[in-house]
């Protein structure tokens, strides 16, 4: 297991961040590029992402209109990251694709036949059939997404082609801490709550709902907060 500092912290933000800027934006992530600054007594930490080449495509007003306009694709695509068909293919709580979804969807606030779920899970199962027929063939070398067969996150989630760390990826990112990280951004608040945040997000320029789900009856929401 890697060691729970601050740089494995940014370093799997940065991921999140620069996989899905490059997603919503449309551009290859080798455009491209991340660091962070951990905190100092004058400033808090930061993670930047910026485009590779002069003059490129206008990435962060894609993204910053993104975030306003649609906060739920922002949300989806950060997810994307860390929701791992590899390590989803080795988890014993589900027996049937239908099972999965409904488990992802209650975890991560999104309704059963959200894109992102549906993908996901299509991959875990089909993954989850490879891995039984290697087994079947007596193959030892399979990719794993798990410790402690494997790493904490793999190419199939928070790894990236374009790691600055090249090598040492496996030792600077975590799924798991991706994963810890897209709990800060839902939470689940009361009605009144939801108003303050919803009138909050208009003034910040924010013009569409950050509610995830919903339960009108019990007075509770599931929400965004960016
Ligand atoms: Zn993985
Ligand atoms: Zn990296």
């Amino acid at each position: 297991m890697e060691n729970l500092n601050e740089g494995l912290v940014l370093h799997t933000a940065s991921h999140l961040l620069h996989r899905a800027i490059a997603a919503i934006s449309g551009v290859n992530e080798q455009e491209l590029e991340y660091s962070y600054n951990e905190a100092t007594p004058d400033n808090p930490p930061e993670v930047v992402v910026w485009e590779r080449y002069e003059g490129g495509a206008g990435v962060s007003e894609v993204f910053e209109n993104t975030l306003r306009t649609n906060p739920v694709a922002v949300y989806q695509e950060l997810l994307g990251s860390i929701l791992c068909p590899i390590d989803l293919a080795e988890s014993s709580t589900w027996t049937s694709v239908e099972q999965l979804r409904a488990e992802l969807a209650q975890r991560w606030c999104l309704p059963e036949d959200n894109e992102l779920i549906i993908r996901v899970v299509e991959e875990a199962e089909a993954e989850r059939q490879v891995q039984i027929q290697q087994q079947e063939q007596g193959e030892e070398e399979r990719m794993m997404c798990q410790p402690p067969q494997g790493h904490d996150g793999c190419p199939a989630c928070i790894h990236t082609t374009y790691c600055t760390e090249r090598d040492n990826q496996n030792l600077s990112v975590s799924r798991m801490v991706g994963e810890a990280i897209l709990c800060c951004f839902v939470q689940q608040v009361s009605r009144e709550e939801q108003e303050v945040l919803s009138n909050q997000a208009i003034v910040q320029g924010f013009k569409q709902s950050h509610i995830l789900s919903a339960n009108p009856e019990q007075g509770l929401y599931d929400v965004m907060i960016f």
